[in-house]
Order: structure tokens, then C-alpha cells, then sequence
């Protein structure tokens, strides 16, 4: 039997990072707790082709299509996180693959790629991945790719997706991927009670079978019917024994100190075998003292915690003209209950209040990096230093907000409004 190796860290035993000076520019996102944050992810649409049953109710609301970001908008936000250190970019939704501006989204985030160590990923649900469209992708500038995969069965797959796609659309998916060189290719795979934890050796066979990282996903209280129980839940260690009594597993740890995955090889393959398992146990070994991601939802939210209640409108700011003379970092918008919030969510810093955008002293502030988007044709409006500077105060306001951690397993713990659906997986 294997057993998560991570010892929990308390968050609390993190140092305090240097409290936050707002008249200076940013030069990075970093919380009041000292992590930075390198992995930004764009939700670029809210609709989807299935309705997967712990995720999407089939009656689910989307926002008007006029208060969805525009691609130029997310590249906006992206061109400045790349410049305050972001390193990895993950387009997912909703279905990002139903987004028609998806290849000028993935040639734009490929244009801030200047030194090559820009990672820029997507997870989609694989139905629309076909030969050409990896290609596509791939030429595109896109680095990996994270399909998901809950059942190898048709007809469960078909319950669960709530879909008309397959399960060999999304096997074909994977294979697709894999000849377009995209690397790595993984599954991700949502494990919930009575649904399909007897596959879970099944799903083990399959990481085997393909030579790709298949991850387990314990089901997370962020699903649009509010149907999430704890009941529900199958823990780490409890997918791990399953597969263990067949398969025994060797514990490797994490990809990179910030990967919510821990992985594990199978005890009879090479040490560097391609094939691999990981878990990421969200409900009952939460990672947030590491976690170094940061979200914007598909209306322009920003949201440092999937689980927070409070998130940051930046969609004025974006859509404010820039010689308005009006660039200004608003308030923050609680979703429905931040200033209830629980102490134990660990806020030490009040959020970021109304006020003037500090303008860039001396030139200084961010690093730059190339506007190649704006080479493209669908350039709206022209880079603009000055809302550059005001997205950067944005965001890093709303990164030194980031709570310590959410706290599922508390009696206090309250599901937010927004699903993952609309957040961004
Ligand atoms: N539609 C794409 C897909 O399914 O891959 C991308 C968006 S989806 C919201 C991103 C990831 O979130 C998927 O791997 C999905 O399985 C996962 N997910 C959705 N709802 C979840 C939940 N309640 N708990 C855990 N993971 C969830
Ligand atoms: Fe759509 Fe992905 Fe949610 Fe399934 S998990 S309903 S594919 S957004």
C-alpha cells in the first residue's frame, strides 16, 4: 500500500511576506503570506458542450455574451502577469475548445514567450480534439495538454458527461495530443463516491496502457447543483489503496513544490517510466500553503482561491479607455459573504480599497515583454503603458488578498456561489 508522502504545512509558518507598498509599481504577485504566484489560469468561456454531474446542472445560467472577457482582454491580463513573473498560462473554461478565438488566444500567450520557459497549457473534455485541431494547436504555440476522462465505460461516460461525445472521441483526443507533440498529455479524472471509484484501477491501466499521467481528482464542493456531499468524497488515500492492492505504487512526490499532484510510479516500471498516477486531494489534503496559482474567471473576476468568497472585477478597468484619464483600481466585489468571512480563511490584510492608479516612477516596474498580439488582426486597442501599470496594481492587490487556505473539511466552510465551471478548472 503507498500513502501520500507531503506532510500537511501549516500555512500559519510561513513568513509574513513585506507588507505591500502600494506607491511603488509591482514587480510581482505575491500574498500577505510570502507565495508568489507563477501559474495564472484563463477561464475564456462559461458554456460547455456537456454538463458533467458534478460540475454543470443541465438548467445552469451563463453570463451574456457581453460580459465575457474578449481574447484581447485575457491577453491584456496575461502580458502583465508574464511580466510580474507568471510562467505558466492554463486556458480552460467552460470548454475552452468552443471558444472561436482560441488560436489567436494561444499565438498571443505564445508572443510573451520570449526566453521559451513560458508553459502554456489547456484542459479541455477532449470531444473536439481531433488530428487537425491538436496540430493547430500545436503550431499555435500550445506546450501540454490535461483531457478529461471520468469512465471508460460508454454508457457511464454518457451518464456522467450528460453528453453525446464518447469515450473513443476523447481517447482519440489523447492520441491526437500525443502525435502533435504535445507533451505532456494527461487525464485528469474526478473520483466520486458510488459514481466511479471502481474504475479506479481501470484508470490506472489506462495511464499504463498510454504511457501518459492519469490524475485522480477527489470531487470538490464547487459543483452548480450544490449536490456535493462529504459523503461523496473518496479520499487519497482510500484511490490509492484501491490501485495499490493491484498495482503497488512508489511515491515520487510533486512535479514542482507548487503541483496540487502528488505522483506515484508503478513499483514495477523504470524510476523515469511516462506512465504514472497522480492524486490531487483537494478535499483532504489541501496544498494551499504551496499553492501559487491565480484565476480569472470567464466575465473577469479575479480569483486567487478557487474557494474564495470574495473576487476582483477587473472587466471596468480593461474596458476603460485609456486616455480617459479614469484608470483606477476598484473595489473589490464579494461574491456573497466576504465580509462574514471566517478567520480561520486567514485574511491579514484587508482588501484593496478605491484609489488612484501610482503611475510608473523612472521607467521602472515591469519588465518587458513583446505585444505580439497586437500583431495579429484582431487588435482592439492599442498596449497602453499606463493600463499596463493599473492591471498590475490590480492584480497584485488582489494577490496580496489571497486567503491562507479554504477549509472543506471545517463545519465552517460554505460552498462560494461561483461553480468551477465558471471559475476555471
Ligand atoms: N471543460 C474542460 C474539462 O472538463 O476538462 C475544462 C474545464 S473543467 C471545469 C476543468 C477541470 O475541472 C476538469 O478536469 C474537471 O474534471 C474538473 N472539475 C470540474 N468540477 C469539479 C469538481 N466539482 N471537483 C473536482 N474537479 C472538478
Ligand atoms: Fe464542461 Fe469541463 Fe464542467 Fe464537464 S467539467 S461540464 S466538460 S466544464
Amino acid at each position: 500500500m503507498s500513502r501520500l508522502p507531503v506532510p500537511l504545512t501549516v500555512i500559519q509558518a510561513l513568513p509574513p511576506s513585506t507588507p505591500l507598498d502600494r506607491n511603488q509599481p509591482p514587480t510581482q504577485l505575491i500574498d500577505s503570506f510570502g507565495r508568489v504566484i507563477r501559474d495564472l489560469r484563463l477561464s475564456i468561456t462559461d458554456r460547455c458542450n456537456f454538463r458533467c454531474v458534478y460540475c454543470m446542472d443541465p438548467d445552469v445560467t451563463f453570463a451574456p455574451r457581453d460580459e465575457l472577457l474578449t481574447i484581447d482582454e485575457h491577453l491584456d491580463i496575461a502580458r502583465v502577469a508574464v511580466r510580474l513573473g507568471v510562467t505558466k498560462v492554463r486556458i480552460t473554461g467552460g470548454e475552452p475548445a468552443l471558444h472561436p478565438g482560441l488560436i489567436d488566444l494561444i499565438r498571443g500567450l505564445a508572443g510573451f514567450n520570449v526566453d521559451g520557459s513560458l508553459d502554456i497549457a489547456i484542459t479541455t473534455n477532449g470531444s473536439f480534439l481531433d488530428a487537425s485541431t491538436a496540430g493547430r494547436w500545436r503550431e499555435a504555440g500550445l506546450t501540454r495538454v490535461t483531457l478529461s476522462l471520468d469512465s471508460l465505460r460508454q454508457d457511464r461516460f454518457a451518464a456522467i458527461t450528460r453528453s453525446n461525445a464518447t469515450v473513443d472521441d476523447v481517447l482519440a483526443g489523447i492520441e491526437a495530443a500525443k502525435n502533435a507533440g504535445l507533451d505532456p498529455v494527461r487525464v485528469n479524472a474526478v473520483i466520486v463516491r458510488g459514481v466511479n471509484e471502481d474504475e479506479l484501477v481501470d484508470l490506472a491501466q489506462l495511464a499504463r496502457r498510454l504511457a501518459i499521467d492519469v490524475r485522480l481528482i477527489e470531487y470538490m464542493p464547487l459543483d452548480s447543483a450544490h449536490a456535493w456531499e462529504r459523503t461523496k468524497v473518496v479520499p487519497a488515500t482510500e484511490m490509492l489503496e484501491r490501485i495499490g492492492s493491484v498495482y503497488p505504487l512508489t511515491p515520487i512526490g510533486r512535479d514542482t513544490t507548487s503541483s496540487p499532484a502528488t505522483v506515484f510510479r508503478f513499483s514495477d516500471q523504470p524510476a523515469n517510466s511516462s506512465g504514472r498516477i497522480g492524486i490531487i486531494a483537494s478535499v483532504t489534503r489541501s496544498f494551499c500553503s504551496t499553492c501559487s496559482r491565480l484565476r480569472i474567471t470567464a466575465d473577469g473576476k479575479v480569483r486567487p482561491c478557487l474557494f474564495a468568497h470574495d473576487e476582483w472585477d477587473i472587466r471596468p478597468l480593461l474596458r476603460t479607455p485609456s486616455d480617459s484619464g479614469a484608470l483606477s483600481v476598484p473595489s473589490p466585489v464579494a461574491d456573497g459573504g466576504g465580509a462574514e468571512r471566517s478567520e480561520a480563511e486567514g485574511v491579514l490584510f484587508p482588501p484593496p480599497r478605491a484609489g488612484e492608479v501610482p503611475s510608473l516612477r523612472g521607467g521602472g516596474g515591469l519588465p518587458s515583454v513583446p505585444n505580439a498580439h497586437r500583431n495579429g488582426t484582431h487588435d482592439s486597442h492599442a498596449p497602453d503603458p499606463s493600463r499596463d501599470a493599473a492591471i498590475a496594481r490590480f492584480l497584485a492587490d488582489a494577490v496580496y488578498a489571497k486567503t491562507a487556505g479554504h477549509i472543506i473539511d471545517s463545519p465552517d466552510f460554505r460552498q462560494p456561489a461561483r461553480t468551477m465551471s465558471a471559475i476555471g478548472g
